[in-house]
C-alpha cells in the first residue's frame, strides 16, 4: 500500500528514476512525447495569491491574445517522480489548524470556510468563492478533492459551472501496460478531460492506480467493488462488506478522489430487469445482482451505506452513486429498474449529505432523445439537485463504431437541461478497450457536446470562443482559425490535404468552394460594393447637397469678391 498519512505521499523524492512501485521493465520508458498546442503557451494567471492554469492562444492580424480552460497540468514532469502536491501546503494547514476527523469541501463549506480548493475554482470559473462555497454547502456542486491527491488542480462539477467531461482509462484482463494507461492519461487531460476515471481490472490494479494518481492533474474515479471481485478470484458471491471497506480504504489512501458504489442496485429491483432487452449492462450493477440473489440478501452497499460514508468523509472521497440498473438500449430506457434505483440513489444522497460527504449521482446509458429531459428532471428532483453525471446518453443503438457520436447528441442535450458532468464514450463502445487515438476522438466529441451545452444554457462568456474563430473564419486568418479549434492538428491537415502550399494560408477561400464561389469571399466583396457605393452615394448627395448650397456659397464668394 502507498505511503500515506493524510499528506500525500512522498513520491517526488528526487532519488533517481524509480520512486513509482515498478513490475519488471520501466512502464514508461518510451512514452510518446505529449505535444503542446500550436500558437500556444501555458500561463498561470496570478490572483488572490493563487496560480491559475490557462492555455494562451496567440492570434494574429492585431487580434488579442485568447485565455481557454486548461486541464493538461503542469508540463515536463518525469513521470517517475510525479506531478507536484500542489494543494499540500493547504491540505497541511487545515490539519493543523483542527481537524475534526472530516475533510470534506462539503463540511468545510458548511461551516462557512472558503478554502483555497474553492478560491481556486472561482478563479478558473470567473464566480466568487462565496457562490463556490455556497453551491457546495447545499449539495448542489461537488469539488472532488482527496487529502491524499495534493497534485490535482481543484476544479468543481455542478450545474451552475462549465459543463465537465470525464474520459475512462484502465487496463483490462486482455489488454494494455500501465505505460499505455499514463500515457492515455496525459493524452486525455491534454484534450481537455476534466477528470479521469480508472477502470481497470486486471493485474497490476494498485500499481496502475499508483502511476495514474501521482501523474494527475486532475481528480481521478475508480469503481472499487472491481479491485474488489480480483481479490476473491472473480467470484461476486465471495464479496463482503469488510473486503469492500478495505479496499475503499487502500484506495483512498492512493488518493482516489471519487468513487462510483453500486449501493442503489436493490434485491427487490433485480426482477424488473428480467424482460429488459439487454438486462444489466452495468459491470458493478451486474456483479451485485448476482451477490443479493445468490446469497438473497438486501444489497451490502446498501445496507452498510452508513460505514462507506465514514471511509469518504476521513478523506474526502466524494459519492459517484452510481446507476447499476442504467438502460442499455432504447428499447430500456426510462424503465422501472432505471427509475426505482435513481429513487433509491436519492435516498442515499440525504444520507452522505448527513456525513457531508460530496455526492453526485450518475445516469444513463441509452435514451432517445425524447426522453432525455424527463431523465434530468426526474434526478434534480429524488436527487436534490445533487449534481448528475451521465454517460452519454446514446441516441440510438445503430451505429457501434460511432457511438461517440450517437452519445455526444444525447450529451449535448442532457448537458442543456443541466447535467453537470458527461462521461465520453469512444468510437470502441460495445467493440473493444480504446486506444489513443479513440480517448482523443472520445474528448473532442465530448468538447463539443460540453461546449454545446454552456452555450445553450448560456454560461457567461461561453460564446466569446466561437466569436473569436468565426471572426478568424471570416476574415480568412486560417492558422487563427486552426489554433482557437478543439483539435488544431486536425482541422490544419485537412485544410493541407487540398491546399498544402503556404501562400494558401492567405488565400480568401478554400477548396470546399473553390475561389469562385467561396460565398465568404463573395459577402467580402458585397460589402465592400456596398461601401463604395455608400461613399458614392454619400458623394452624390455631398454634390447634390453643394449644388442647392453652392448658389448661395458661390453667391457668398462672389459677395467677398465683389
Ligand atoms: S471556399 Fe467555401 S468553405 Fe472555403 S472559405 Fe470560402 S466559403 Fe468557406
Amino acid at each position: 500500500m502507498a505511503s500515506s498519512n493524510g499528506n500525500g505521499n512522498d513520491s517526488g523524492n528526487g532519488n533517481g528514476k524509480r520512486s513509482l512501485p515498478q513490475i519488471g521493465a520501466d512502464p514508461v520508458a518510451n512514452l510518446p512525447a505529449i505535444e503542446g498546442f500550436p500558437a500556444s503557451e501555458k500561463v498561470y494567471v496570478e490572483a488572490d495569491g493563487l496560480k491559475v492554469p490557462v492555455r494562451r492562444i496567440h492570434l494574429s492580424g492585431g487580434e488579442p491574445a485568447f485565455d481557454v480552460y486548461d486541464t493538461s497540468g503542469p508540463q515536463g514532469v518525469d513521470p517517475h517522480h510525479g506531478l507536484p502536491k500542489l494543494r499540500k501546503p493547504w491540505i497541511d494547514a487545515r490539519l493543523a489548524e483542527g481537524d475534526t476527523g472530516n475533510r470534506t469541501q462539503m463540511h468545510y463549506a458548511r461551516r462557512g470556510i472558503i478554502t483555497p480548493e474553492m478560491r481556486f475554482v472561482a478563479l478558473r470559473e470567473s464566480v466568487t468563492p462565496e457562490f463556490v462555497r455556497d453551491e457546495i454547502a447545499r449539495g448542489r456542486a461537488i469539488l472532488p478533492a482527496n487529502i491524499n491527491h495534493p497534485e490535482s488542480e481543484p476544479m468543481i462539477i455542478g450545474s451552475k459551472f462549465l459543463v465537465k467531461i470525464n474520459a475512462n482509462i484502465g487496463n483490462s484482463a486482455v489488454t494494455s501496460t500501465i505505460g499505455e494507461e499514463v500515457d492515455k492519461l496525459r493524452w486525455a487531460v491534454k484534450w481537455g478531460a476534466d477528470t479521469v476515471m480508472d477502470l481497470s481490472t486486471g493485474k497490476n490494479i494498485h500499481e496502475t492506480r499508483e502511476w495514474i494518481l501521482r501523474n494527475s492533474p486532475v481528480p481521478i474515479g475508480t469503481v472499487p467493488i472491481y479491485q474488489c471481485l480480483e481479490k476473491v478470484g472473480g467470484d461476486p458471491e465471495k464479496l463482503n462488506i469488510d473486503l469492500f471497506i478495505d479496499t475503499l480504504i487502500e484506495q483512498a489512501e492512493q488518493g482516489v478522489d471519487y468513487f462510483t458504489i453500486h449501493a442503489g442496485v436493490r434485491l427487490a429491483y433485480i426482477p424488473y430487469t428480467a424482460n429488459r432487452t439487454t438486462g444489466i449492462v452495468s459491470r458493478g450493477g451486474s456483479i451485485m445482482a448476482k451477490w443479493c440473489l445468490a446469497h438473497h440478501k438486501e444489497n451490502f452497499l446498501y445496507t452498510e451505506f452508513e460505514r462507506i460514508c465514514e471511509v469518504m468523509k476521513k478523506y474526502d472521497v466524494a459519492f459517484s452513486l452510481g446507476d447499476g440498473l442504467r438502460p442499455g438500449s432504447i428499447a430500456d430506457a426510462n424503465d422501472r429498474a432505471q427509475l426505482a434505483e435513481l429513487e433509491t440513489l436519492g435516498e442515499l444522497t440525504d444520507i452522505a449529505w448527513k456525513h457531508d460527504v460530496q455526492t453526485m449521482i450518475e445516469g444513463p446509458g441509452h435514451v432517445p432523445m425524447h426522453k432525455i429531459k424527463e431523465n434530468v428532471d426526474l434526478q434534480m428532483k429524488l436527487c436534490k439537485e445533487a449534481p448528475f453525471y451521465t454517460l452519454g446518453p446514446l441516441v440510438t443503438d445503430i451505429a457501434p463504431g460511432y457511438d461517440h457520436i450517437t452519445s455526444a447528441i444525447g450529451a449535448a442535450m442532457i448537458g442543456w437541461f443541466g447535467t453537470a458532468m458527461l462521461c465520453y464514450v469512444t468510437p470502441k463502445e460495445h467493440l473493444g478497450l480504446p486506444n489513443r487515438d479513440d480517448v482523443k476522438a472520445g474528448v473532442i466529441a465530448y468538447k463539443i457536446a460540453a461546449h454545446a451545452a454552456d452555450l445553450a444554457k448560456g454560461h457567461p462568456g461561453a460564446q466569446r470562443r466561437d466569436d473569436a474563430l468565426s471572426k478568424a473564419r471570416f476574415e480568412f486568418r486560417w492558422q487563427d482559425q486552426f489554433h482557437l479549434s478543439l483539435d488544431p492538428d486536425t482541422a490544419k491537415d485537412f485544410h493541407d490535404e487540398t491546399l498544402p502550399a503556404p501562400a494558401a494560408k492567405g488565400a480568401h477561400f478554400c477548396s470546399m468552394c473553390g475561389p469562385k464561389f467561396c460565398s465568404m469571399r463573395i459577402t467580402e466583396e458585397v460589402r465592400e460594393l456596398a461601401a463604395k457605393q455608400e461613399v458614392e452615394a454619400g458623394l452624390a448627395q455631398k454634390a447634390a447637397e453643394f449644388r442647392e448650397g453652392g448658389q448661395r456659397l458661390y453667391a457668398g464668394s462672389d459677395d467677398h469678391h465683389h
